[in-house]
């Protein structure tokens, strides 16, 4: 069984303890800190499910945890003896406060600084979108157990079948493969793989320039680093096992959705973005910048695409 972890975007659970500073992008980042429950447990390979209290986000695969220190306020409630930090501002009565531990009222809190240690998520690959597609009611059965907490644990398998049922099988496709791709013995070179990402895609703009190496010129800014030797047998740095692609084309090279058959050399492009007729158009072409020093790579990432 497969761990995913349902947590929560937005909502009045992460304004608890005061969560300043988080920089959420639903379809890229997810961040928390060590003063939340589970805060250990996530890990690269996961699925993580993201909803809003109401209903389904999206969900995606944890290509990284980036983790930091940070000082942060925390708020306990003031009466002898409590410290604890479960109350909430009331709306109309007063003292604001009403403890949910020892009952007492206040006004004003404790506060205190603390050093804590800051998470957060990198799942912009296996991102997929689907909003609305299952209710805050149902993602609350779906999990472990009943709980409060901004990240709780559950079964891939019981989303995975959940989804299935309101008919949105393709997504669910899509999520699965990038989650073998990632957890398929690749876990750890994943993490390695991004260390140093900005010097690498500095490196790779010097060598070629600002060119897509499957679609041809464009502008630096839209272009990223890809890395091919999380395919490699061995993990190995190296500039051969790196490609310049423009963002979208990355995420669907990640995806397997376009590959270079090592057959012909060319790009091949899945019938499923036949739809697109810009994506469709590279069906067929050759790559815009030669690719033979890193043939190894491709292959690989052919095989673990289109050998099935
Ligand atoms: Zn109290």
């Amino acid at each position: 069984m497969a761990t995913a972890w349902l947590v929560m975007a937005v909502g009045d659970d992460r304004s608890h303890g005061g969560n300043d500073g988080y920089d959420d992008d639903p379809a890229r980042h997810y961040s928390w800190d060590s003063t939340v429950p589970n805060s250990e447990r996530p890990a690269v390979g996961d699925v993580i499910a993201l909803w809003d209290k109401k209903s389904l986000l999206g969900v995606s695969v944890i290509e990284d945890i980036e983790t930091g220190r940070a000082e942060k306020d925390r708020y306990t409630c003031p009466l002898p003896g409590c410290g604890k930090a479960d109350f909430k501002p009331r709306k109309k009565k007063r003292p604001v406060y009403r403890c949910n531990e020892c009952y007492g009222e206040f006004d004003v809190p404790n506060a205190r600084r603390e050093e804590v240690t800051t998470f957060r998520t990198r799942h912009a690959t296996a991102w997929v979108d689907m909003a609305g597609a299952l209710p805050g009611s149902v993602l609350r059965q779906l999990c472990d157990k009943p709980s409060q907490h901004s990240i709780r644990a559950m079964r891939w398998e019981r989303l995975q079948t959940a989804l299935a049922g309101v008919g949105v099988t393709a997504s669910v496709t899509i999520a699965e493969q990038a989650r073998r791709t990632i957890t398929g013995g690749h876990r750890e070179r994943v993490v390695r793989a991004r260390v140093g990402q900005a010097e690498f895609r500095a490196r790779l703009l010097e060598r070629h320039g600002p060119v897509c190496a499957f679609t041809g010129p464009a502008p630096a800014t839209v272009l990223e680093a890809a890395h091919l030797y999380s395919y490699a047998a061995n993990g190995a740095h190296h500039d051969d096992g790196g490609l310049l692609l423009r963002r979208d084309v990355h995420r669907l090279f990640d995806l397997g959705h376009i590959a270079v058959d090592p057959a012909t050399q060319a790009l091949d492009v899945l019938p499923a973005l036949a739809a697109y007729p810009a994506y469709a158009a590279l069906h067929g072409t050759a790559p815009a910048v030669p690719l033979q020093r890193s043939r190894a790579w491709l292959e690989a990432h052919w095989a673990q695409h289109r050998s099935h």
